[in-house]
Formats: C-alpha cells, structure tokens, sequence
C-alpha cells in the first residue's frame, strides 16, 4: 500500500521504491510512464539481432528435459544482469560441456555507484590541501587525501560522487573512473591548488609540467627495501 495514490511501487528488486508519475526510481532503470512500471533502457540486444537476420535460440521451444542445462546448449555467462542496485552476491558461475571440454563461465559484478579509486602521484610537488575537492570538467568527483609515503593521493569517486549529487557530477565521476581504470589520461583541477593531468602508469603532469623523477620512499627504504629490484632499471637514484 502506498501513501500516495499517485505513486506506485516498483517491485523489480528489494529497495520497492514508490515512483511519482513522470519520475525514476532510485536506480533510474524504472520509471512511472502514466502510472506503469516501465524500464527506461530498453532491452535491445534481441531485436538488433532480430533486424540483423541473427539466429535467435527459441524461448520454452520444447519441455523441459528436467536437466539443468540442455544438451545442446552452449552456456555461458554472458548478458547475466541482476537485481542492481540490491545485493546479490557474485560470481555467477555456469558450466556446460562442449565436445567433451567443460566450459565455464564465471560473471562476477562491481557495484559501481560504491565504488571508488585511490590516485598515487608520485610528486613532491604541491597539489592542494587536504580535504580540498579534485574536479573533473568543473564537477567534484573526489578530493585531497593524505598523502601517503612520499606520493600525493586522490581519492575519487565513492557513493556521494556517484549518486548522492546532480546528474552531471555522477556522469563526471563515472567518466574519469572508468578512464583512469582504463590507463587513460584524466585532466583533474584542485581546488586551491593545482591542475594535473594523470593516467596509470605514466609520469603525472603538473601545472603542465611533467614529472620526471618518481619519489618512493625514505633513505633506508630506498636502501633496504627497493635498491635490488631498481638494479638496472633506473638511471639514477637520489638519497637526500
Ligand atoms: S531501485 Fe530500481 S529496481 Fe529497485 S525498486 Fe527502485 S526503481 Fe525498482
């Protein structure tokens, strides 16, 4: 039963959100079309296949043998979703055997609106205050945390980035998440502080100047812990 007549209540997973006509649940998956439930990204991948001429494996074509997995049945993980944004626990694994060889799948699932990454930046250089908010295109996608060993750290992303502000911040975070995780380069601004531009794996650019020292660590670990695994790799190390 719902409070308001006008709302009505999405079942499609445990959250039950009630959704005002015209308005999206809390995953914007559903929405309240003229007082229907109705998914706002429809399924397309059956009718490209459709309007391909693809060959489609026809739904309930025969009963049921009472084996879970047909014989004739080539399994595998793909196109498995869930009940996002409820927990379900991962992996999903499927198996089947083709020719005599065991096929498994196993489908496992991040929840991205949690998520949230840590940027290492191997500088001496000032980025900005601690707690000071990092921005991607204007939008606040994490801030300054402490800095850790010598390097300056980012945290980004996280649920208040994600989904706990406008839609262009969440679009903002989830970008440059997914292309920092993807090696690619992310322009980042601090506030009070400086512009950067970062990608895994490769030397830092601050205020458009690139790094070209890496700093890792104190006297005795660059003595004791890292001087045999930089043997022949570095051109020079600095103790100060
Ligand atoms: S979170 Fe999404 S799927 Fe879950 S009840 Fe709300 S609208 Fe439905």
């Amino acid at each position: 039963m719902t409070q308001d007549p006008e709302k009505i209540r999405c079942d499609a997973c445990p959250v039950m959100c009630y959704i005002a006509p015209g308005q999206t649940g809390a995953c914007d998956r559903y929405a309240n079309d003229g007082g229907r439930i109705v998914r706002t990204d429809p399924v397309v991948m059956l009718s490209h296949s459709v309007e391909a001429g693809g060959r489609i494996v026809p739904f309930a074509a025969r009963d049921w043998d009472g084996s879970p997995v047909p014989v004739d049945a080539f399994v595998t993980g793909i196109g498995s979703g869930t009940t996002y944004p409820d927990y379900k626990p991962a992996p999903f694994i499927v198996a089947s055997q083709v020719d005599g060889a065991d096929m498994i799948t196993v489908v496992t699932e991040a929840i991205f609106s949690y998520c949230g990454v840590k940027v290492k930046i191997d500088t001496d250089r000032f980025l900005g205050p601690e707690g000071a908010a990092v921005r991607a295109g204007g939008e606040a996608v994490g801030h300054v945390t402490t800095g850790e060993y010598g390097s300056q750290m980012l945290s980004l992303g996280g649920v208040h980035h994600l989904t706990g502000g406008s839609k262009r911040e969440g679009k903002a975070t989830c970008d440059a998440l997914l292309s920092l995780c993807n090696r690619q380069p992310v322009d980042l601004s601090i506030d009070g502080g400086a512009t950067l531009t970062v990608a895994a794996g490769a030397a830092p650019i601050i205020d458009g100047v690139q790094e070209v020292r890496m700093r890792v660590g104190c006297g005795s670990a660059t003595i004791g812990m890292f001087a045999q695994q930089w043997q022949g790799l570095v051109d020079e190390v600095v103790v100060v």
